[in-house]
């Protein structure tokens, strides 16, 4: 039986190791697979090498990926629930902010920055997304999945957040699979259960990403560099999110090995972790995380703080 406090410790590990998948991944962000196994494979924070977008962090310090979601996080809580124009609205001023920045500007990927541009410039929501197929709105959507119970409002809800930024079928596939898989995660569903319902969900928007991450978790007993060549780790949508499936399904008992796995992959190492930590900690709970990981992650207050927050509206909503 899910107790009140077990409910809570999957929200605040959901949001914690998606946080801390991102601060270890920015690390290896953009390397190739035989040059990070070629140097040191990373298990705990440091700074990403010169050249790397996060080059400029501190060692915990996470991206733009946990930024995205905590602003998301907090748009469902302000307004009891997702609201397009609200989100869009907080989005192109964090990312107006963001890209002044010197030191977080290089961050933002293509697809979010050019949307971001064209919401700042009176497009609305619906035209301002790009059609490249990144996972820009998959890395970001955990908190819809924790905030509401029933999976068809997951599922509308999630496709709903990806439009701002990315509106193809797969960016679209991609963070309903995320967002489902966090929502059966937190109801205790074993991890074929997710991974086949993500997958059956996705495949409605995307049928390459459903069967994808289906196969992800096919593939889990093989090793990481035959799945990691035939999944990809880049960027785009259909190479990210199955491989964080892969990673979470590989090693679906132990978080700290997912998230170290999906940190090595190589490519787009910080959204590939995230997704990871936030499908990892959803299942085990935030006391199942490393405790030094934990400890290290610079703002952890405030992504526990945000965690709780959408605990209790989406407590609140259910009465
Ligand atoms: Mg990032």
């Amino acid at each position: 039986m899910i107790t009140h406090e077990i409910l809570k410790s999957k929200y605040l590990g959901c949001m914690l190791g998606a946080a801390i998948g991102d601060a270890l991944g920015k690390q290896n962000e953009g390397l190739k697979r035989h040059d990070i196994l070629k140097r040191d494979y990373v298990t705990d924070y440091g700074k990403s090498p010169q050249g790397c977008p996060g080059e400029h962090l501190k060692p915990g310090e996470y991206t733009d990926d946990t930024e995205q979601m905590l602003l998301l996080a907090m748009s469902l809580v302000e307004c009891n629930g997702f609201n397009s124009d609200y989100f869009a609205k907080r989005l192109a001023r964090w990312g107006e902010d963001t890209m002044k920045d010197p030191l977080r500007k290089n961050l933002i990927g293509p697809s979010s920055s050019a949307a971001i541009k064209k919401l700042n410039s009176g497009a609305g929501w619906r035209e301002a997304g790009s059609d490249i197929p990144s996972c820009g709105s998959a890395m970001r959507v955990a908190p819809i999945g924790l905030f509401y119970d029933a999976l068809d409002e997951v599922e509308e809800k999630a496709a709903l957040s990806s439009l701002p930024t990315h509106k193809s079928n797969a960016a679209i596939a991609g963070a309903v699979a995320v967002a489902v898989a966090v929502r059966c995660a937190v109801s205790g569903m074993d991890c074929n259960g997710i991974i086949n319902e993500a997958s059956i969900r996705a495949s409605k928007y995307d049928i390459d990403i459903g069967e994808k991450i289906g196969s992800s978790y096919m593939k889990r007993d093989s090793e990481p560099d035959d799945a990691f060549g035939w999944l990809g780790t880049s960027y785009l949508v259909n190479e990210t999110v199955p491989s964080a499936f892969y990673c979470f399904s590989r090693h679906s008992g132990n978080p700290e090995k997912a998230i170290t796995e999906a940190v090595n992959a190589g490519g787009d190492t910080d959204s590939i972790a995230c997704i990871t930590g936030a499908l990892s900690g959803a299942v085990h709970g935030a006391l199942a995380l490393p405790d030094r990981w934990v400890r290290g992650l610079l703002n952890r207050e405030t992504v526990e703080r945000v965690a709780e927050m959408v605990f209790v509206k989406a407590e609140k909503e259910r009465l």
